[in-house]
């Protein structure tokens, strides 16, 4: 099979653009398809093209991976080999070896990626090891060496959001709440009233100067409810446990806007810190922390008025009547947490303050959204 003067043209054009755009992926691209048209001879002559711009750009890892999957495509196994020593004599850091370990795993070289992959170890930073075990874990499906990588991100793992990252990992990896929770009372330290002012360890004041405190939005929960009764008449006396109705329109009759409600909220933020003087780690909530109550809520309560005349009936109780009055609690529910920004620091000379800004804070809002408005239909009695 020969390749016709058009395609032969048309490929010609697109190396060219390729070249000039110094874009390897699609000089590879067109080798791939002038492999595919037959032309073997050529399209070698093109990958050595990408082969010494791969040289020429210093080994970038996307295109040793482009490079070698095209080579081990047209069977050029020694020459993928090949690119793949010379990408490992460019790697110098972390990154490099990870990502090249990665590239050899793919093409079936375990040994050599497990070879790499430790190198990579050795070489990695300290906020690089959760990154490096979420890597083994997805790679090589590791999971006794990803918990020895969790291990030793624990011991070097300080800041706020290197413990956060850290116990989210050792949950997703290895599914232990146990120690993942250990990580995060790490990262928490003791709960501090919002009056105290000095450390429980050291005994310091904390605020000698500006003290540096992180907060976030952490919970926002709030119902809004009333207790509400409709009467439902009839023109004559029915049987409302076996009557074909359809009460749709008493349903959105509740449903509309009580006069009044009352409404209970629990939205809170978190601000944690460090002593400034043993760097012992505290937190304080600020907001409405454990002020939501729903007991209130009558626990036999049923979504539709179906639903309650059927109980009703199942306990014995007559439902013949013209005249009902049905009893219902209308709700305005929302749990669904609201917050913007993550967290954030703040310098305050006091706790007051730090909560004040917080509060006020525009990048953080703590609420709630996806409210569901809904009816609690809870009695019905017979009138007449
Ligand atoms: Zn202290």
């Amino acid at each position: 099979m020969s390749i016709s003067t058009d395609d032969r043209n048309t490929f010609e054009s697109d190396l060219n653009s390729a070249k000039e755009d110094k874009d390897i992926d699609a000089i590879i691209d067109v080798a791939k398809k002038v492999a595919e048209e037959g032309d073997k001879e050529w399209a070698n002559k093109i990958l050595k093209q990408a082969e010494s711009m791969w040289e020429n750009d210093g080994y970038r890892s996307f295109d040793t991976e482009t490079l070698a999957e095209a080579l081990f495509g047209l069977g050029e196994t020694e020459w993928a080999n090949k690119i793949f020593e010379l990408a490992e004599t460019a790697c110098n850091d972390y990154n490099s070896y990870q990502m090249l370990a990665g590239t050899l795993f793919k093409a079936n070289e375990v040994d050599w990626a497990k070879k790499l992959f430790l190198k990579a170890e050795n070489l990695a930073a300290d906020y690089e090891l959760v990154h490096f075990s979420k890597r083994i874990n997805d790679t090589l499906e590791d999971k006794e060496w990803a918990k020895k990588i969790l291990l030793k991100a624990e011991d070097k793992a300080t800041s706020s959001s290197e413990l956060d990252e850290l116990s989210e990992s050792i949950r997703e990896i290895l599914d232990d709440t146990e120690w993942a929770n250990k990580i995060i009372s790490k990262n928490m330290g003791d709960e501090i009233d919002e009056d105290k002012d000095t450390c429980d360890s050291c005994g310091e004041y904390f605020f000698e100067e500006e003290l540096k405190v992180r907060g976030q939005a952490l919970h926002g929960d709030r119902v809004d409810w009333a207790f509400e009764e409709n009467i439902l008449e009839f023109p004559e006396t029915v049987n409302l446990a076996t009557i074909e109705f359809n009460f749709e329109e008493f349903d959105n009759t509740a449903k509309q806007d009580p006069k009044e409600t009352e409404s209970s909220e629990e939205t809170f933020g978190l601000i944690k810190f460090l002593c400034p003087n043993c760097r012992k780690p505290y937190h304080l909530y600020c907001g409405e922390k454990g002020k939501i109550d729903r007991s209130f809520i009558p626990s036999n309560g049923f979504r539709t008025i179906e639903e309650l005349i059927t109980d009703k009936s199942k306990n014995g109780i007559s439902m013949i009547g013209q005249k009902f009055n049905v009893k219902f609690c209308f709700f305005i529910d929302g749990n669904t947490f609201k917050h913007r920004g993550g967290e954030q620091t703040f310098e305050c000379d006091g706790f007051e303050d730090a909560i004040e800004q917080l509060l006020n804070s525009d990048n953080i809002e703590i609420g709630v959204q996806g409210f569901n408005r809904y009816v609690h239909y809870y009695d019905i009695e017979i009138l007449t």
